[in-house]
């Protein structure tokens, strides 16, 4: 999965970097940065979608991987 962090949106709660502190850090401000390019592997996948599913303001966006299916 690939995914995107909207920091116009992180309201800076945290939670995503409680639960995958290897994609996301917090700066002083606690707000969420993406570590790395947003690529996810298979084994990470849960914990990094805890951390979407869980983010208060959605600002983690699951891209989607089909990149050339957009439609006619
Ligand atoms: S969980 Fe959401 S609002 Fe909280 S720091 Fe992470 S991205 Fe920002």
């Amino acid at each position: 999965m690939r995914i995107k962090l909207d920091r116009t949106v992180c309201d800076g709660f945290g939670v995503c970097a409680k639960h995958a502190p290897t994609y996301f850090s917090l700066d002083d401000w606690g707000y969420a940065k993406l570590e790395g390019n947003g690529v996810v592997p298979e084994q990470d996948r849960d914990a990094v979608m805890r951390a979407l599913l869980d983010c208060p303001v959605h600002a983690i966006i699951e891209l989607s991987t089909a990149d050339t299916k957009a439609g006619s």
